[in-house]
């Protein structure tokens, strides 16, 4: 089922690029569930639909056939980056051959003097590069199991706590400021050893906070795309590690590792060397039983290519959207290939970046996705049986989370959501005459400003037009109903 949405999407988006109609309202049939507190999802129908189609012949078993070719590269990676810990084997190897770090990843597993909680003990814990295989299926999913991820609401950041059967993994921690409430967040639920730490790239929005992680809970291995980066925060970060004798491990695309009876694999990045910080994001996919979490860190639409190229297996029941929902992240291939039946986005309240941006949220639009926002609902709380996902929010469960608008004045009480209708049903009224007077002012000729990328259409004035993209902009004479007609839906802000 997910994979027939999978080719809707594709056929929409061609029709929509065509500009031919009825391209946005894709997947009727797909359950619309309205609340957001208790959400589920059926991924078993679709997962085993999908298993009877993966005899067939397309893209997909195209991107099996270059496993190989990724194994070779991984080969390649390993010999080059000796800094990373490849395999079971290589740690088997004289100690003298293995780096720095290979050693220190080693040292998680191999001493116990790290053990600060009753979790669990290191040594069998903290396994990194190990060659686990690529599914826990259920077989391997013990009785009592339990997973969950916490979007901790760490404002124009990122913070995410993945728990499953007594282990955990952090990735990312918000800003500096931030470190305090991570220290909390822990704290609260007695979670004093992390399995993993994961820093997904250098910036400040993921590795501030980190240190006040590791103020409080100790952690087995630590991953991050570089060992070294110019920056107080980082080195806040690095020497909170040092204080625990760790140092950091420098992930490979394709290896990966269990967190209890869940995998991970990591994606990305890809390309170390990328110029833009945010694509040596680590990118890295969660699996428990047949659900599926992609973390994406800041990747832009360059590793998301470069991810797409090497063909991993990319589809997941939810996805945590790249860069705080910017719109050079989560691109259209990259969102196809994931097709998420939900998506958190993790942003601050009126952020000075427009995070996030119109485009990415009309694309996860007309892929259908249920999107849920920190900046609108505070934590999110996401749980899986393996087989159906469950999410919880702080507040605001039923926000209007595909709005333009990224703050929410109902935000902190969130009780009078139909007051605030009435205002927001009166506010556009006075809009639409302020609007259409402006209309007239300001282009003679042209009726609408069309935008080809998002499919939205607007009054030639309003601020969005500035924005725009020249290559996106189409100007056009005619009717309000010709243009919804090719497919556009009007803009939220000018409400032509
Ligand atoms: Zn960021
Ligand atoms: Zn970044």
């Amino acid at each position: 089922m997910k994979r027939l949405l999978k080719q809707i999407f594709l056929f929409t988006t061609i029709l929509s690029l065509f500009g031919c109609g009825a391209a946005e309202n894709i997947a009727e049939g797909k359950e619309n569930i309205e609340n957001a507190i208790i959400v589920e999802t059926m991924t078993e129908v679709a997962d085993s639909e999908e298993k009877a189609e993966t005899t067939a012949t397309d893209e997909e078993n195209a991107g099996t056939a270059t496993d190989d070719e990724r194994n070779k590269k991984t080969a390649v990676d390993d010999e080059k980056n000796v800094e990373t810990v490849a395999d079971g084997e290589r740690n088997e190897e004289t100690a003298a051959d293995v780096d720095e770090s290979a050693v220190l990843a080693a040292d998680a597993n191999g001493t116990s003097k790290m053990t600060t909680s009753d979790v669990g003990n290191p040594k069998e814990d903290a396994d990194y590069g190990e060659n686990t295989g690529l599914m826990a299926d259920d077989s391997e999913r013990s009785e009592g199991s339990t997973f969950e991820v916490h979007f901790i609401d760490v404002g124009q950041a990122d913070a995410a706590l993945v728990l499953c059967d007594e282990k955990a993994m952090l990735i990312d921690g918000g800003t500096a400021e931030d470190s305090s409430l991570i220290y909390t967040y822990l704290k609260d639920r007695g979670i004093d050893y992390l399995d993993y730490i994961v820093c997904t790239h250098a910036h400040e929005d993921h590795a501030g906070g980190l240190a006040g992680a590791l103020n409080y809970a100790s952690a087995g291995i630590a991953l991050c795309p570089v060992t070294d980066y110019d920056s107080k925060d980082f080195q806040n970060f690095t020497t909170y590690l040092e204080k625990q004798e760790l140092s950091i491990t420098v992930p490979i695309a394709g290896d990966s590792f269990q967190l209890g009876s869940a995998s991970i694999q990591i994606l990305g990045p890809i390309n170390l060397d990328a110029e833009d910080i945010n694509n040596t994001s680590i990118v890295l996919r969660v699996i428990y039983g047949t659900t599926s979490f992609l973390f994406t860190g800041d990747a832009g639409r360059e590793e998301e290519q470069d991810i797409l190229n090497a063909g991993y297996e990319l589809d997941s029941t939810v996805l945590k959207v790249g860069h705080h929902g910017s719109a050079s992240s989560t691109t259209y291939p990259f969102l196809r290939e994931i097709m998420p039946e939900y998506a958190v986005i993790s942003v601050g309240k009126d952020n000075s970046y427009g995070h996030p941006a119109e485009e990415t949220l009309s694309r996860l639009r007309d892929a259908d996705v249920k999107v849920f926002r920190t900046d609108m609902q505070g934590d999110i709380i996401c749980s899986s049986d393996g087989e159906t996902v469950l999410f919880s929010v702080e507040k605001n469960a039923d926000a209007d989370t595909l709005s333009g608008i990224n703050s929410n004045d109902a935000g902190e009480n969130g009780t009078n959501a139909s007051l605030l209708d009435e205002e927001t049903i009166i506010s556009s009224q006075e809009e639409e005459t302020i609007a259409s007077q402006q209309k007239e002012e300001a282009a003679p000729g042209i009726d609408y400003v069309l935008n080809t990328n998002t499919h939205k259409f607007h009054y030639p004035n309003c601020s969005s037009v500035d924005q725009m993209k020249e290559s996106n902009k189409l100007f056009y004479t005619g009717t309000r109903d010709e243009v919804i007609a090719m497919g556009y839906d009007p803009c939220k802000r000018c409400k032509p």
